[in-house]
């Protein structure tokens, strides 16, 4: 390491004294870490133990996660000019990844001199669980353009006023809540001070930890298992939106589940489901990256699906009138049409993108060279009845 990334390291925002104050689990894991790397990284002449564990905090509170261009987690970086942008929860920018390199893409148009945003959390979460994620990971209070808004985003919405919670529902929460057996009040569930909100509290807290004990079972069968439990409650209580959260990360953890195992009519319908449902809502534009990566796996399955996979069996299962060709030319029409702007037309992702399409297109035009004429118009008409794909799966 040079001298400046030394004093570059060294100037990043640590919060040492905040997380030594706050302690808990996540105080205890920084001083094992901090001792661990001192003692064995031969450092132990040249720095002393404080320096190691204000390392330590810098490296938690800056880090990135690296992921590759389809944001599948390779681990984390530390990259201190990408420190520098401040967090928004309606950030006009969002860090991509290609490799080693690393890029800022506007998500707004971005005038002369103004700041770029970026966010640090999932943004898709409520108001309450972002603000409790920034106080305790990067120890501010977020008072971005959207959390000085009261919650009104799509993000806070349940189906119902939370006074119109089903009777048994409500009876239900009450009995775990007398017998002690709900997560106690967290603030990162507040709904609201009256009693009807408090319960929504309640059922929003059970989903998030039903999310989480799913997310650290033993295989993907057990988590399927756990998260199938999850959206169940989400749905029979009848007060989530598709795209609230947890429900919408529930069904995408699913998705990647099913893939796992193999259950691939299962992981596209559920995939169907998010395409038409739930983005839209979360990633407004077409061009998010995490949305246009969406509709890439969702292409990439269904082609799956239509080559390899028992494409016959699942063409039954699905009605004959749904043509996979068209959908597959439909995804990726769609997703060509926007990586440029969410990845970058030079990135290893838009080639791969490309490259695909094309391949495609000589496929479908092999022995019928009039084969794409009109194929936008079929596209378009062809969607409607792939939209009702989106209501086969009843949670
Ligand atoms: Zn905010």
């Amino acid at each position: 390491m040079s001298d400046d990334e030394w004093s570059a390291l060294q100037r990043l925002e640590s919060h040492l004294e905040a997380k030594r104050a706050r302690g808990g689990s996540q105080w205890q894991e920084i001083e094992v870490l901090a001792l661990g790397a001192w003692r064995y990284s031969d450092t132990k002449e040249t720095i002393e133990l404080p320096t190691a564990q204000q390392i330590s905090c810098a490296i938690l509170t800056n880090a990135l996660t690296i992921v590759t261009p389809t944001f599948d987690p390779l681990g984390v970086c530390l990259n201190p000019f990408a420190a520098l942008a401040n967090h928004s929860c309606d950030p006009n920018a969002v860090v991509v990844m290609d490799g080693p390199e690393l890029s800022f893409r506007s998500l707004k148009p971005i005038a002369k001199d103004e700041e770029v945003l970026i966010s640090y959390i999932d943004v898709t979460n409520p108001l309450a669980r972002r603000q409790e994620e920034l106080k305790e990971r990067y120890h501010f209070t977020c008072a971005c353009s959207k959390c000085q808004k009261d919650p009104t985003g799509p993000e806070d919405k349940f189906l119902k006023p939370p006074k119109k919670l089903m009777k048994k529902w409500a009876t239900l929460v009450d009995d775990l809540k007398k017998a002690g057996s709900v997560p106690k009040d967290d603030p990162a569930n507040y709904v609201g001070d009256d009693i009807a909100s408090e319960r929504m509290a309640v059922l929003q807290g059970m989903a998030f930890s039903a999310l989480q004990t799913a997310r650290g079972a033993s295989g993907p069968r057990e988590t399927i298992a756990g998260i199938e439990n999850g959206m169940r409650l989400c749905y029979q209580c009848g007060m989530f939106p598709v795209y609230r959260q947890p429900y919408a990360q529930m069904r995408h953890n699913l998705f990647i589940n099913m893939l796992t195992v193999g259950n691939f009519p299962i992981a596209w319908a559920q995939g169907v489901k998010t395409y038409f449902l739930i983005d839209p809502v979360l990633f407004p534009q077409t061009y998010h990256p995490v949305r246009v990566v969406h509709t890439w796996t969702l292409a990439m399955l269904t082609l799956y699906i239509a080559s390899e996979y028992n494409g016959l069996q699942f063409q039954q299962s699905v009605g004959s009138e749904l043509d996979l060709g068209i959908i597959i030319y439909g995804l990726l029409a769609e997703v060509y049409g926007n990586v440029q702007r969410s990845h970058g037309h030079s990135s290893s992702f838009a080639k791969l993108v490309q490259r695909k399409f094309e391949e495609v297109k000589v496929d479908m035009t092999r022995g019928f060279p009039d084969a794409l004429r009109g194929m936008e118009g079929r596209v378009e008409k062809h969607w409607k009845l792939f939209r009702h794909a989106a209501d086969w799966m009843q949670y």
